[in-house]
C-alpha cells in the first residue's frame, strides 16, 4: 500500500501555478497527517431524489416484498464494503461497518416502514428516507462526537438502502483513472473504504472535525486529510493543482509554482522523518542520559492493541471499556468482556493493560441504561457513580477483569474519583467478587492492583491520602483542565480557554506527582496531553512514570524523549513555573521547544 508519506511518482500531475486564479489559502483541521499535491477533483455524490409515491391497497405487499429485497442487497453491499474494509485498513475500521448492518437490522425501522406503508399507502423508498432523516435529525442535535457518528452513520445505510430501492447505482472513489486531490462537502465511511489509494492524493472536505469518520479512517488508510475547510467545494476549480497539509490544516488553491516547489520539499523532509521513526519501534523508551519513561497507550476498541503493538507501545496505559457498551448499544455480558479483556491482555502480554471500569454518562450515555435527563451531566451520573449504584454492572466488570488477571500484568483503574469512599466502596466489592471467583475455583491475581484516575481538583487536594490506598495513579488531564478551569471540554464556545498549559493545571499535575512519588506507587498521564510534542519534556521533567498516548503518537513522542537529557526536561519544567497564563506558559514552550527540535517537522515546526 502507498503510504501518505511517500512520493508518489505522479505528485506534480495537475495545473500548477495557473495564472487563471490567484492563489488561495484555507485553513482546516488537519486530520491526517502527510502532504498531498495534485490536480483537484471534486466529488460531489447526486442527492437523493425521493418523492412520496402513493400506492393502492393492492400494491402494498408487492412494495413490502420489494423493501425486504432491498434491505438483503443492502446488508450483501455492507458485509462487501465490510470484507474490504478488513483487508484494506483491518480490524477495527471493518468492525465500523457491523454498526451499519445493526442500523440495518433495527426493528424500529423495518417495523415502522412496513406499518406505515400499510397505514399510509406511501412509497417505501420515501418511508425509509423519512424514518432515517428523523433519527439523523435527533443524533445530529445531540453534543458529542459519538451521536454525530451514529448520525453519519445513518446516513450512510439510508443512502445505500434508497439507491436499492430505486435501483440507481452509488457514485463511489474507486472508478478514478488518475491520482487526484478529492475534494468532497463530506464523505461517509463507506465512500473512504472504497476508494481507490493508488489514485487518491489526499482527501480535503468542507465538513468534519479531528475525530470524525473521515479523519479515523483516512488516519488508518494513510491517505491525508483536512476536514472542517466549510466552503472548499465553492472555491476549487476541478483540475487546477491544489496542496493539502494534513500535518498542518492548511490548503492552497491554485498555488504559484514557488509554493508548489516549497511543499515538494516539506513533503520529502516529512517522508524522511516518517520513515526514520518507524526505526524507533524497538528502542527504549530513555532520555540521552539514560532516564526511562515507559510508554504505553490508549485504546478504545480490543482490535487497537495490534496498532499499539506495530507502533511499539510498552503495554496499554488506559483501556476505555465503555466504548464496548457504545460500539454495540447494548450491555457486553460477564464472558463477553472476559474474551474481549482476554483478547488485549494475551496481545499485550509481558506488557501490562490498565482497564479502566466504566466511565458511562457526561457525553457518553446509553440508551438501555435509563440515564436521567441532566442539565449538568458532566457534573451529574457518571463513571464510578454509575458504577457504584449499579452495583451489578461493577461486580460484572471486575469479575471479567479478574478472571483475565491470572499471571498477567493487569491492572484496574476507577474513574473519576472524587472521594476516597468510592475507593474504599470499590476495594470491598473487589474483595467480595474475589471470594466469589474463589469459591468458584478459577484462578486470579489477589494482588491485581488498584488505581485511580485523578481528573478531578477534589482527587488532587487529597492526592497523598487518596496514595496511601491506591496502587497507583494516571491523570487524566482531559477532565482535570475541563473541571479546574470551569470549561466544558465539549463546548465549541469556549475552546479558546480549554489548555492544559494553564498554570493551574501544571501546579495539579505536579502536587499529584509529589504525593504519589512521597507514597511510592507510580504515576502516570492518560489525558490528550500525553500525545502532545509540545508538552513531552514538561511531563518527563515533572517526574511523570509512565505517558499513554493514541497509538499512532507512540514514534513522535518516543522520539523527542530519546532526543534530550533528563537534565534538559527538569529545566523546562522548572521554568514553565515562572509564568502566571496559559498563554505565557505555552508561547515559552514552542520557543523552548523550536529550539530544541529545530529539525523534527512535529507540529510547533510545522507553520503551512
Ligand atoms: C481524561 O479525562 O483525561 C481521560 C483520559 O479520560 P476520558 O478522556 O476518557 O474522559
Ligand atoms: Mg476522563
Amino acid at each position: 500500500m502507498t503510504t501518505p508519506i511517500e512520493e508518489h511518482p505522479l505528485q506534480s500531475a495537475g495545473n500548477a501555478g495557473s495564472d487563471l486564479q490567484p492563489e488561495l489559502i484555507m485553513r482546516g483541521v488537519p486530520a491526517s497527517p502527510g502532504i498531498a499535491i495534485g490536480p483537484a477533483y471534486l466529488f460531489t455524490k447526486d442527492r437523493l431524489k425521493v418523492e412520496p409515491r402513493r400506492l393502492t391497497q393492492a400494491q402494498v405487499p408487492g412494495e413490502i416484498e420489494r423493501f425486504r429485497a432491498a434491505l438483503e442487497e443492502t446488508r450483501q453491499d455492507i458485509l462487501k464494503t465490510r470484507a474490504m474494509a478488513m483487508k484494506t485498513t483491518g480490524d477495527i475500521v471493518a468492525r465500523l461497518f457491523d454498526s451499519h448492518l445493526l442500523i440495518l437490522e433495527d426493528v424500529m425501522l423495518v417495523d415502522e416502514t412496513i406499518e406505515r406503508m400499510q397505514e399510509e399507502k406511501v412509497s417505501a423508498d420515501w418511508l425509509v428516507h423519512d424514518i432515517m432523516q428523523r433519527t439523523y435529525r435527533s443524533l445530529k442535535s445531540q453534543k458529542g462526537e459519538y451521536f454525530s457518528q451514529r448520525a453519519d452513520d445513518i446516513r450512510d445505510v439510508a443512502r445505500r438502502l434508497v439507491f436499492n430501492l430505486q435501483g440507481v447505482k452509488d457514485e463511489y472513489l474507486s472508478d478514478l483513472d488518475k491520482p487526484v486531490v478529492v475534494i468532497a462537502p463530506d464523505l461517509t465511511p463507506s465512500d473512504i473504504i472504497h476508494l481507490d489509494r493508488s489514485h487518491v492524493l489526499g482527501i480535503a472536505t468542507n465538513l468534519g472535525g479531528a475525530t470524525s469518520h473521515t479523519a479515523i479512517l483516512t488516519r488508518s488508510m494513510e491517505v491525508p486529510a483536512v476536514t472542517g475547510l466549510k466552503n472548499v467545494t465553492e472555491l476549487v476549480c476541478p483540475g487546477q493543482t491544489m496542496v493539502i497539509n494534513g500535518n498542518s490544516g492548511k490548503v492552497v488553491l491554485h498555488p504559484t509554482p514557488e509554493h508548489v516547489e516549497e511543499y515538494r520539499a516539506k513533503r520529502r523532509k516529512f517522508v524522511a522523518f516518517w520513515t526514520r521513526l518507524k526505526e524507533l519501534r524497538d528502542l527504549p523508551t530513555q532520555t540521552t542520559d539514560g532516564h526511562r519513561v515507559r510508554l504505553m497507550a490508549n485504546i478504545e476498541l480490543p482490535a487497537e492493541s495490534d496498532a499499539v503493538v506495530t507502533h511499539g507501545g510498552e503495554g496499554i496505559g488506559l483501556f476505555r471499556t465503555e466504548y464496548l457498551f457504545l460500539t454495540r448499544g447494548s450491555l457486553p455480558s460477564e464472558q463477553e468482556q472476559v474474551t474481549e479483556y482476554r483478547r488485549v491482555v494475551e496481545a499485550m502480554h509481558p506488557h501490562g493493560v490498565v482497564i479502566r471500569t466504566f466511565d458511562l454518562g457526561g457525553d457518553k450515555v446509553m440508551p438501555g441504561l435509563n440515564f436521567p435527563k441532566e442539565s449538568n451531566p458532566f457534573l451529574g451520573w457518571r463513571a464510578i457513580r454509575v458504577c457504584l449504584d449499579l452495583n451489578d454492572l461493577l461486580r460484572a466488570q471486575l469479575s471479567a477483569i479478574l478472571q483475565v488477571s491470572y499471571q498477567r500484568d493487569v491492572r484496574i483503574m476507577i474513574p473519576l474519583v472524587s472521594d476516597l469512599t468510592e475507593v474504599r466502596r470499590t476495594r470491598a466489592i473487589l474483595r467480595e467478587v474475589m471470594a466469589g471467583l474463589e469459591a468458584q475455583g478459577l484462578p486470579f491475581n489477589p494482588n491485581i492492583p488498584l488505581g485511580i484516575m485523578v481528573e478531578v481538583p477534589s482527587a488532587v487536594v487529597m492526592a497523598r491520602e487518596l496514595a496511601r490506598e491506591c496502587d497507583f495513579f494516571s491523570l487524566g488531564t482531559n477532565d482535570l483542565v475541563q473541571y479546574t478551569l470551569a470549561v466544558d471540554r465539549a463546548n465549541e464556545n469556549v475552546t479558546h480557554l480549554y489548555t492544559p498549559y494553564h498554570p493551574a493545571v501544571l501546579r495539579m499535575i505536579r502536587d499529584t506527582v509529589r504525593a504519589a512519588h512521597e507514597a511510592r506507587i507510580p504515576v502516570s498521564i492518560c489525558g490528550e496531553m500525553a500525545g502532545d510534542p509540545l508538552a513531552t519534556l514538561l511531563l518527563v521533567g515533572l517526574g511523570l512514570d509512565d505517558l499513554s498516548v493514541a497509538p499512532v503518537l507512540l514514534p513522535e513522542i518516543k522520539k523527542i524523549i530519546r532526543s534530550a537529557s533528563y537534565e534538559t526536561a527538569h529545566r523546562v519544567a522548572r521554568q514553565a513555573f515562572r509564568y502566571h497564563t496559559a498563554a505565557e506558559v505555552e508561547a515559552f514552550l514552542v520557543a523552548t521547544m523550536k529550539k530544541l527540535f529545530a529539525d523534527l517537522p512535529v507540529w510547533f515546526n510545522r507553520e503551512g
